[in-house]
């Protein structure tokens, strides 16, 4: 396949360092808080790379920390850590927040069919790990001890910059707005590999370490669980557009110079979901959640949709009107399918393999994933049977995954069930559930019997609990509101 690469600044196809295993790291959540929509548009994205790889018939191994200490409020090594203003916040202690927000992660990526990547590993299992890199820059002069903290010395470098060409005083952490300079640093770009010493006093977890008690920085965390876990040498690593300055440059910075060698090879960059007043954020506090777009009557996957409809290298903006449209075209797309009839006889394999080439082309062009969308419709109208369009449809869920025979398969039952609820020849339609459908069914032969009284209280019954019914030549449909 072709990736953009964002430290070549190219689309380049992918060749993996060994051919037997495709080694990816993906940066985790800072687990201070829900993740918003927007941080789940990275993990969407990331999760149909992986997904793309194995669809081609490659063997995968993910990595993804968690964020659990480290990560300050400021990117740049100042302000409090983000887990103990979590901490705080709810009056809970920072691994409390930890387990709640992690498993909070977890369920949302499973509503969005986002897999759990082979390894997920707490930044706080893995200070042995720190010390042991952070140890290896000091002997090899890449860093120093400066008022009680241990710094990285970027000056060391031949080029430090690797994502954008920006003039380095634009860069420079200390010039940018309501960033404090830290005079411990030697030069501005200079950051804290282990603090024990910080502007503030109250960090709840601390370690012992060769340079004093403290905890790591947020940077080393990521180059100290891949190596753990994937060795020397990486082949992808992702994360959102906002992780390349600093925290991915620092990564870099920190690995090649411990390790001496080029540590990845392709970075992978998530642009950012927007909404009209910006950037979404966990630290502005005004967020949306999945489980808000749940509440509001969404499925989470038309949301996975609304972001397969567009490229990950592009910023997206989020309006209640967009996700209303993919959510209007995620409900037509089911129903098309539901509408297909298994087993209406063989696979056509020539067909299937003309349909899947076609895809894998677009999705093997960095990830084109609006055409691998349109690749769906294209099944569709295919002139073949339908065992060979539901083939192909599940084939290509396999990466974008977005439950199409599984909400069909609902859909086809649903349907089935508006015909149980058939009785007496009054038909009943509605949303396929049977509680509801009986209930309504009871208020139609209420009226039919000239029961107003008991058809009327059933009604009201049924408004209490959210739904509205309309009587229909052949009995009732029913809605909720
Ligand atoms: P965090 O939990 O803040 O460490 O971020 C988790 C992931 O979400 C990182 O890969 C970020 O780069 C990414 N991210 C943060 N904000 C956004 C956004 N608005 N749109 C897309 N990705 C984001
Ligand atoms: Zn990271």
């Amino acid at each position: 396949m072709y990736l953009y690469n964002s430290a070549s600044h190219k689309k380049e196809e992918f060749i993996p360092n060994h051919p037997e295993l495709v080694k990816m790291y993906t940066c985790g959540p800072t687990v201070y808080h829900f993740a918003h929509i927007g941080n789940l548009r990275s993990y969407i994205m990331e999760d149909v790379l992986e997904k793309f790889l194995r669809y081609e018939g490659r063997n995968v191994k993910r990595v993804m920390n968690i964020t659990d200490v480290g990560h300050l409020s400021s990117d740049a090594d100042t302000g409090e850590d983000k887990m103990l203003q979590g901490a705080k916040r709810e009056q809970k202690s920072v691994m409390d927040i930890a387990a709640f927000y992690t498993g909070a992660f977890f369920d949302d990526c499973r509503k969005l069919n986002i897999k759990r990547p082979d390894v997920v590993e707490p930044a706080t299992n893995c200070i042995g790990e720190y010390i042991h890199i952070i140890s290896g820059l000091i002997e090899k002069g890449y860093a120093y001890l400066s008022g009680g903290n241990v710094y990285f010395d970027t000056s060391k470098l031949d080029r430090y910059y690797i994502f954008n060409d920006h003039d380095a005083e634009d860069l420079a952490v200390g010039v940018r707005e309501g960033v404090e300079e830290d005079a411990n640093k030697r030069n501005k770009n200079d950051f804290v590999l282990w603090f024990t010493q910080s502007k503030f006093e109250d960090q709840a977890l601390k370690w012992d370490s060769p340079w004093g008690v403290g905890y790591p920085g947020w940077h080393i965390e990521c180059s100290g669980i891949s190596m753990k876990h994937l060795g020397e040498d990486l082949d992808i690593h992702c994360g959102g557009i906002d992780n390349a300055f600093p925290h991915h440059t620092n990564e870099i910075a920190q690995s090649e110079a411990f390790l001496g060698h080029k540590w990845c090879n392709y970075w992978m960059h998530v642009l950012h979901l927007n909404t009209n007043s910006g950037k979404m954020s966990k630290s502005k506090g005004e967020f949306l959640t999945v489980s808000l777009l749940e509440e509001k009557g969404y499925d989470p996957l038309a949301y996975r949709l609304f972001c397969l409809q567009s490229h990950y290298r592009k910023a997206l903006v989020f309006t209640w009107e967009n996700l209303d449209n993919a959510q209007g075209a995620y409900s037509k797309l089911i129903a098309r399918i539901a509408s297909l009839k298994p087993g209406d006889g063989a696979v056509d394999e020539a067909a299937f393999q003309v349909q899947k080439e076609k895809f894998c082309k677009a999705m093997g062009n960095d990830l084109n994933t609006s055409l691998g969308v349109t690749a769906l419709y294209d099944v569709l109208k295919m002139p073949s049977n339908d065992e060979t369009k539901l083939a192909l449809l599940d084939s290509f869920d396999q990466v974008l995954s977005l439950g199409l025979l599984e909400k069909a398969a609902a859909r086809r039952e649903a349907d089935a069930n508006v015909k149980t609820a058939a009785s007496g020849g009054i038909v009943i339609t509605g949303e396929g559930d049977p509680e509801i459908d009986a209930l309504v069914l009871q208020r139609a032969e209420a009226k039919k019997a000239k029961n107003f009284a008991e058809a009327d209280r059933i009604r009201d019954e049924l408004k209490a609990r959210g739904i509205t019914v309309a009587d229909t030549r052949e009995g009732a449909s029913w809605k909720r509101d």
